[in-house]
């Protein structure tokens, strides 16, 4: 049964004259935004877009195209966040922002066909099931160890861009709702995010057995849905809106003491903008942590560090997501599982923590400057000789998996998660240290 919950109200662009007035116009930024790096325009960085959004605000220029395109060339990666010395939140201004245009402008055609899909979860679902079943008729392999391509022109899908399949099973359709654990152990939630509940499994297999091989009680609540990020991305402030209403509906449900995010991105959706839209939201914001973090937390590493090494490992280079770089805890996670896995020899890669160019709606806007941030991060890949590209985030994994298959790399790119997986496949459930830090039953109190 749906309960009632708390309106989400989003800020306007207005909310943040505050901060738009922080930004001291130095232009520090330009050394750090990729896109900045690859179009070489003032209205491409984040200086140009706070004069460009003020403007908006004080009606100094009109909603017009120009104004609409310049908006849309931003990844939302933070990184000029955070570099700048006043620590201007220009992704969330910038999200306001297209907003604020949608407003005046009504919605795009890909604003629109999102929020058809996104609000109708069993729409999803049938995509999901459908699609693999004809998939013949609209993709082929070109090469053939390629990603799919697709047969006839989309609007805003490249013919050349290599797409991922999508699984046979979701995650979610395929797996129970709760997963008994210790009794002593907190009870975590899954929040899988789309991507990985539709194409990609084998990440959520690799957290669930993770968890489990920790002792933890795990439920994977079954109305949760996408996080609103993409809806955000495109301006659509209502679609995200209620995502995220559904959502704080569906965890709030199993009282849990964490709530844990499979994919960068979404990790984002449901911290720095999901806690913006009101006190229920914020509160349950604060449970909200990325997987790698509780699993090293949880003293993951050394179950993978007990584990037997085999005669040959195959290196792996890892990509880290923009979306996990806002903390350093965070961000260090990844690569300490990584480097505790015995299977998995941890190869270093030059710019590993480079956008890997995909940002949401940017890659379907901005497909030739997504491709050429992409073949910087595959010529870095094949420079470093690793056998896998690894990451944190199932957006990334498409958006690698494709700049390899451009670049004629014949590697694949994977979730961390799926290498754990594979590693933890024959172990029990082992004992969780005492004194964890983060994991305690007391965080339980009522969301
Ligand atoms: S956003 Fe920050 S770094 Fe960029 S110009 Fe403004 S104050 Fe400087
Ligand atoms: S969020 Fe990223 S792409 Fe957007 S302006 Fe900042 S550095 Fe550039």
């Amino acid at each position: 049964m749906k309960t009632d919950v708390e309106k989400a109200q989003l800020k306007t662009l207005a909310d943040y004259r505050p901060q738009m007035a922080q930004c001291v116009k130095c232009g520090l930024c330009r050394a750090h935004c990729p896109v900045f790096a690859e179009r070489g325009r003032e209205t491409a960085v984040a200086r140009g877009k706070i004069t460009l959004a003020q403007a908006l605000l004080d009606g100094d220029i009109g909603p017009d195209d120009k104004v609409a395109e310049s908006l849309s060339q931003c990844l939302l990666c933070g990184t000029c966040s955070r570099h700048c010395p006043n620590q201007v939140p220009v992704d969330s201004m910038v999200l306001a922002a297209r907003r604020e245009l949608a407003a005046h402008r009504g919605r795009s055609l890909l604003s629109r066909s999102l929020a058809a899909v996104l609000r109708r979860p069993r729409l999803m679902q049938m995509l999901a099931f459908g699609v693999p079943r004809f998939a013949g008729l609209l993709f082929h392999r070109v090469p053939r160890q390629s990603g799919l391509r697709l047969r006839f022109s989309l609007p805003m899908v490249s013919r050349q861009r290599s797409l991922p399949a999508f699984a046979r099973n979701s995650f979610r359709r395929s797996h129970a709702e709760y997963h008994p654990g210790n009794p002593d152990r907190p009870l975590v939630a899954l929040f899988t995010g789309c991507m990985i509940n539709f194409i990609y499994p084998q990440a959520g297999e690799g957290a669930l057995r993770a968890l489990t091989a920790l002792g933890f009680n795990v439920v994977i609540p079954r109305d949760q849905g996408c996080c609103g990020l993409p809806a955000l991305s495109a301006g659509d402030g209502a679609t995200a809106g209620e995502l995220a209403a559904n959502n704080l509906r569906a965890f709030s449900l199993h009282n849990p003491a964490h709530i844990v995010a499979l994919c960068a991105s979404c990790h984002s959706g449901m911290t720095r903008y999901f806690c913006d839209l009101g006190p229920a939201y914020e509160k349950l914001s604060l449970r909200v942590t990325d997987i790698h973090t509780l699993l090293v937390d949880a003293g993951l590493e050394a179950v993978l560090q007990g584990l037997p090494r085999p005669a040959t490992v195959p290196g792996a280079a890892l990509h880290l997501p923009c979306h996990l770089r806002h903390d350093p805890q965070q961000a260090a996670a990844p690569g300490r599982l990584l480097d505790a896995l015995t299977s998995t020899d941890w190869v270093p890669m030059d710019r590993s923590e480079a956008c890997c160019g995909l940002g949401g709606t940017f890659s379907l806007y901005h497909y030739a400057t997504s491709q050429r941030l992409g073949a910087i991060k595959a010529e870095a890949f094949r420079q470093s000789g690793a056998d896998r590209l690894v990451t944190a985030c199932p957006g990334c994994i498409m958006q690698l998996q494709d700049s390899l298959d451009q670049a004629g790399l014949p590697q694949r790119a994977c979730h961390i998660l799926e290498l754990l997986g594979e590693a933890l496949e024959d172990v029990q459930k082992l004992a969780l240290p005492a004194s964890s830090p983060t994991i305690r039953a007391e965080q339980k109190s009522n969301l």
